[in-house]
């Protein structure tokens, strides 16, 4: 059992907010960078859009890892965080004229481009410019991920990433583009990926491109972009608090094949913060049903929404009682039937103004928190500044 709240502390909080343990996230930013520096040429991006609070992008910051962004926005919250532009990401399918110039006025080390008429935007604006932009095509490899439906982004008919046969128009467009300059492949399966068949599969997808490049194009390119999205374990936050960065990584080591010199980038966003967060909520009535009991809180789906949105488990703990359990449903106070935070959930007897923890909150909580209700927007904390 790691988790240690601070529940005096959250006495004096209005809730709900976002509560970050700053030593796990620390260790757990550490543990990835140890295990990817074990191999040649690997490097970590952060996923800005999984967590954007200044705090968290401080402390990614601080440990030295890079930055992978999805809109302007994010790449200036990565640069205000005092992250360098030469490790600065941009993937997105809709990037507008206002965020490709943003970027490239920046020097951001890279764009991920995902269509022609992208690579045509990014061409105009460079030669506009007279700059020389660097990009990598995200390639579409047709992998599913065991996963949501609503969080696989790999397979073919998605709106994300180039189709494979489309790549030889692609690359004819980049050979007739003076101011781009092809620098790598981009890929991303989707996210909460906890077997390691889906990225082995998308390593064999990169090798036999890499192999189809080289051999009948003559194109090896210095950069391959493997994307995100190994998962974390929702049900046990405690037991498996700092996720298996070193079985991850050595996945990669033993089953992608880069040429000499090539580097591989990853683009982590869950996997480095989602653990170390919990959404601190109170509980405002206990109401009885005619056979159930609601645990009725004061946060709502707008500061939470993975569980209406993707019917997602976070575990619950009521951090005020230890009193024998019963069973909740465990409900917020927004006027909708999807606010629900978790069904029968066993916990030690609730009384109202009890403080109750959703935990594995870090990743695509408060960064996905909005104002329905006119709710406002939870604040988040980091364990060390309260
Ligand atoms: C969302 C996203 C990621 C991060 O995904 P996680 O599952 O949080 O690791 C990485 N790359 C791209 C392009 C993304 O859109």
């Amino acid at each position: 059992m790691r988790a240690n709240f601070p529940v005096k502390a959250f006495e004096g909080i209005d809730t709900p907010f976002y509560y970050y343990d700053a030593d796990l996230l620390r260790e757990t930013l550490a543990t990835a960078l140890r295990e990817a520096s074990k191999h040649k040429g690997y490097h970590v991006h952060y996923a800005v859009k999984a967590n954007f609070n200044p705090q968290i992008l401080s402390m990614v910051c601080k440990q030295g890892l890079g930055a992978d962004c999805v809109s302007g926005g994010e790449v200036q919250a990565a640069l205000a965080a005092g992250i360098s532009p030469d490790k600065i990401v941009f993937a997105g399918v809709g990037k507008t004229d206002k965020e490709i110039s943003l970027a490239i006025d920046a020097g951001i080390f890279c764009l991920n481009a995902e269509s022609i008429p992208e690579i045509q935007a990014i061409e105009r604006l460079s030669a506009a410019k007279s700059a020389v932009t660097q990009i990598a095509i995200r390639i579409n490899p047709n992998v599913g991920a065991h996963t949501h439906a609503n969080i696989t982004t790999g397979l073919a008919e998605n709106k994300f990433g180039i189709n494979y046969e489309q790549l030889d128009d692609v690359l004819s467009v980049i050979d007739s583009c003076k101011h781009v300059k092809l620098i790598g492949l981009h890929f991303h399966i989707g996210s909460q990926i906890l077997v390691m068949d889906d990225f082995i599969a998308l390593c064999n997808r990169v090798n036999e491109l890499q192999i189809h490049l080289r051999d009948n194009k003559g194109i090896i390119l210095p950069h391959v972009n493997v994307g995100g999205g190994l998962g974390i374990r929702y049900d046990a936050p405690d037991e498996y608090d700092v996720p298996d960065f070193r079985l991850y990584f050595d996945t990669y080591a033993k089953h992608l094949h880069l040429f000499e010199g090539q580097q591989l980038h990853f683009e982590l966003g869950r996997s480095l913060v989602g653990q170390c967060g919990s959404l601190i909520t109170r509980v405002t009535y206990v109401k009885e049903g005619t056979c159930k009991k609601f645990a009725i809180v004061d946060a709502g789906m707008n500061d939470l929404v993975r569980p209406a949105m993707y019917g997602a488990y976070h575990k619950i703990e009521n951090l005020t009682s230890s009193a024998p359990c019963d069973s909740y449903d465990v409900v917020g106070p927004v006027c909708e039937s999807s606010d629900v935070f978790c069904k029968d959930v066993e916990l030690p007897q609730v009384s109202r103004g009890d403080i109750l923890a959703i935990r594995s909150a870090g990743a695509y909580g408060e960064a996905m928190a909005f104002g329905y209700n006119c709710r406002t927007l939870p604040k988040g904390y980091m364990s060390d500044t309260i």
